[in-house]
């Protein structure tokens, strides 16, 4: 058996293998409990919040085969928490199982070149953008998208890491020594009116469903809320849910992705792409009757979709570092990651308010 033949539906008491044992990992092992799937987590980290919810831990690096290998044959199916998985270790645990969402989806998630050449030939529009691997091609990309501008790292950026903001062609020699050294793009600053993302899923069968889009509030590059409903004009709901259907159904995709998006006068424009659960998702655990970590697990283990439907309105607040202290006086749900320790900039939690749905 190739491990790319489509798989029939994992039966319960199957094993999902995630890479990644952080909180979104846990979150979804909790949801596959709830279907009598098990989890098994592989994170180097021998405190991964997952694993406190998890039938196992493969405590291990990205770059260890032997165990790599091991954590495959364990398993049924294999999804992931975040992007920047080497290749050569999913070389190695392609070859053994079915990874979900594919390896397309992830390589072009992954570089944000690719992303917005992708998103293009889509025919969905992004920031104007341009390659940057010198000072002379900032200087260059400087003088044709004009200013302001973001210059970002093509990978491993993340919650505004790796990235910094261009008010002036003078500030370009800083700006490219703070990439040091590193692949990058630099994108025109769209001056949006709200930032939104629609959560998506699309089933072995090729079924797409969305959930309604909530409008995002980032705070030092860290998303602070969403609301949902997001405020939106007439149309732009169906855009933003039609788009991202046409993204899942271009990558072939299976699971659950987050689609980033600025709104502004002119239209829809696509950030950036996420293939997996999406932090501006969480507001589903409370406001809908089947959640994205639940919608991830049931694509993945070839089950059919489930109703994502919102039965109420919600505000989901991201608790960082400190934050976290309010759990005792919330009356609000209240979601913890199990993270010992509460560092500055570090997802704690979140809590969701729902109300009446409008
Ligand atoms: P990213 O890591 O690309 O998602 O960027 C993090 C945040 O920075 C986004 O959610 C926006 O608030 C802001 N941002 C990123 N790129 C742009 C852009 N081209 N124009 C305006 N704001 C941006």
């Amino acid at each position: 058996m190739t491990s790319q033949q489509p798989i029939g539906p994992l039966p319960p008491g199957a094993t999902i293998g995630i890479l990644g044992g952080g909180q979104l990992g846990r979150m979804l092992s909790v949801a596959a409990s709830r279907l009598g799937l098990a989890c098994h987590i592989y994170d180097p980290d021998p405190n991964a919040p997952a694993a406190q919810v998890a039938a196992k831990h493969v405590v291990a690096g990205y770059d260890d085969i032997a165990a790599l290998t091991a954590f495959a044959r364990g398993v049924d199916v294999i999804t992931y928490e975040f992007e920047n998985i080497p290749t050569a270790a999913l070389d190695a645990l392609e070859a053994l199982r079915p990874i979900h969402p594919n390896r397309r989806a992830l390589a072009t998630a992954q570089d944000r070149i690719v992303e917005k050449q992708f998103l293009v030939g889509l025919g969905l529009n992004v920031a104007p953008f341009a390659p940057v691997n010198s000072l002379a091609d900032l200087q260059a990309a400087l003088a044709s998208i004009g200013t302001p501008a973001i210059l970002k790292t093509t990978r491993l950026g993340y919650d505004g890491k790796g990235q910094v903001r261009i008010n002036a062609t003078d500030e370009a020699e800083a700006a490219w020594a703070q990439m040091a050294g590193a692949a990058s793009v630099l994108e025109g600053f769209v001056a949006f009116e709200r930032e939104i993302s629609v959560i998506a899923a699309r089933g072995p069968d090729g079924a797409v469903t969305c959930y309604d889009p909530g409008e995002n509030v980032h705070k030092s590059g860290i998303l602070h809320t969403t609301t949902v409903p997001a405020t939106l004009k007439a149309g732009q709901h169906m855009d933003a849910v039609l788009l991202a259907g046409r993204i899942l159904n271009a990558l072939d995709y299976i699971g659950v992705m987050g689609v980033e998006l600025f709104v502004t006068g002119s239209g829809l424009i696509v950030n950036e792409i996420a293939p997996r659960v999406h932090n501006s998702g969480h507001w589903t655990q409370n406001a809908c009757l089947v959640d994205q970590f639940e919608q991830h697990i049931r694509a993945i283990a070839g089950w059919k979709l489930g109703d994502g439907s919102r039965h109420a309105n919600a505000l989901m607040t991201n608790l960082i570092g400190d934050d976290v202290n309010i759990w005792p006086s919330t009356a609000d749900a209240l979601h913890l990651y199990g993270k010992a320790e509460a560092r500055p900039g570090r997802k704690m939690g979140h809590t969701i308010r729902i109300s009446p749905k409008s």
